[in-house]
């Protein structure tokens, strides 16, 4: 029988196990920076107005029922993804030379994608290596771990500007073997909050375009980033403008709001050729089987969600309204935070505190700094100083930055 003795324990994951520190903490002071989701100014979760309109819409409809969605997923909500994050204009789109799978959110998306490259990117018969940025969200390293595809990293942050290492991401992306995959944050890098800006980003193509690398775009954040859902794709944009054959991981999860609703989107985009539609065709029908295999069909609930909402001129503005005062009140509260800081003196410069874009801010603490100010202030993040802008808010900046002076003196 199966020696289920022989299993060794498992690490707890580090942010489960902050979660788990910060709900027995009795502190009424006490500061969640380690969430990984968007609170409004009072700390609780906010589900966006257009999101409940939308859910009232589906809730109203007598013809609702729960059958299964195809292997692809929603068709008006995937068309409508891709359009969202190509541009509609495209031409990847009017060529044909797009292939949209609907995902268990964006990890979903990611993995799909791994999955795969580890049965078709290879090269001499073996898997090409996958860079990953130093540092990059957690469980890019599992999930390409898990369908056996040899990861290596390539520097992203400066610990001395807290900015983009651009020089060492190029070096390492000039010297990796050609042909390499190369995962790409499309907007708001998770961890670091650091993005290339678009010069920085035309260079990283003409770089990946000389190698022959092969971009992977994880893009967790349109919208949610800079308010700008064009914006916050530009670097998706240039990439397919410039005639890539690549693949995007979408996440729905924040800009929907729809975090345990699992919706997202795998793309895959083949570069313009006569033969780029039957490209297509074929990589659709891989990846139909491998979803098959996987999960059968995706979840339906969220996909209908954002496809009533991307499918209606209005309700779609909405939703940049909404988008707007998410990603305005996270910038508030970085500019807060900055100035603040500012105010009291704090040692060091804080500047890339509004530098930084996005969910997440790297703010330069130290693994020591980080366990006082979680032992003497009650305030919770990951021990890489990495906080999560939504878990501050003009209640809470004031006695953050406060506790952050005391550690940093
Ligand atoms: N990629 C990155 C970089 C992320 O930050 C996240 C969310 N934490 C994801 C992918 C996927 O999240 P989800 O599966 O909830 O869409």
């Amino acid at each position: 029988s199966f020696p289920a003795e022989a299993v060794p324990q498992a690490p707890e994951d580090p942010l489960f196990g902050l979660m788990r520190a910060y709900r027995a903490d009795e502190s009424p002071d006490k500061v969640d920076l380690g969430i990984g989701a968007y609170r409004d100014n009072t700390a609780k979760p906010w589900v966006l107005p257009v999101v409940k309109k939308a859910d009232e819409i589906l809730r109203n409809d007598p013809e609702l029922n729960h059958e299964y969605l195809p292997i692809a997923g929603l068709a008006s909500f995937t068309t409508k993804a891709c359009e969202l994050i190509l541009g509609g204009a495209s031409p990847a789109i009017s060529e044909k030379r797009v292939t949209s799978v609907q995902t268990i959110s964006g990890t979903g998306a990611v993995h799909l994608g791994a999955l795969f490259l580890a049965r078709f990117y290879k090269i001499h018969g073996a898997n090409r290596t996958v860079y990953l940025s130093n540092p990059t969200w957690a469980n890019h390293n599992q999930i390409f771990t898990n369908v056996g595809i040899p990861i290596a990293t390539y520097p992203y942050f400066d610990k001395q500007t807290k900015g983009l290492d651009f020089e060492g991401m190029k070096k390492t992306l000039a010297d990796a073997p050609e042909r390499s995959i190369i995962l790409l944050h499309a907007c708001a890098h998770n961890p670091t909050g650091v993005d290339p800006t678009p010069e920085q980003w035309r260079e990283i193509a003409g770089l990946m375009r000389a190698k022959k690398h092969f971009p992977f775009f994880d893009c967790a954040y349109q919208g949610f980033a800079s308010g700008d859902l064009e914006r916050d794709a530009a670097a998706i944009h240039y990439f397919v403008e410039q005639g890539f054959e690549l693949v995007i991981a979408q996440s729905f999860a924040k800009n929907f709001g729809l975090y345990g609703e699992r919706a997202g989107c795998f793309h895959f985009v083949a570069s313009p050729s006569s033969d780029a539609s039957e490209i297509t065709t074929r990589v659709a029908s891989q990846l139909a089987i491998l979803q098959r295999s996987e999960i059968s069909n995706p979840p339906i609930y969220g996909a209908r969600i954002a496809s009533t909402v991307l499918n209606d001129k209005a309700l779609f503005a909405e939703w940049q309204e909404n988008l707007r005062t998410m990603s305005g009140r996270i910038i508030d509260m970085r500019k807060a935070l900055r100035a603040r800081l500012e105010e009291l003196g704090t040692p060091g410069t804080w500047n890339h505190i509004t530098d930084q874009i996005g969910m997440f801010s790297f703010t330069g603490l130290s693994e020591a700094q980080v366990m006082k100010l979680r032992e003497e202030f009650h305030v919770y993040m990951t021990k890489n100083g990495r906080i999560s802008m939504a878990g501050l808010n003009t209640r809470n900046v004031d006695y953050f930055a406060k506790a952050v002076d005391k550690v940093v003196r």
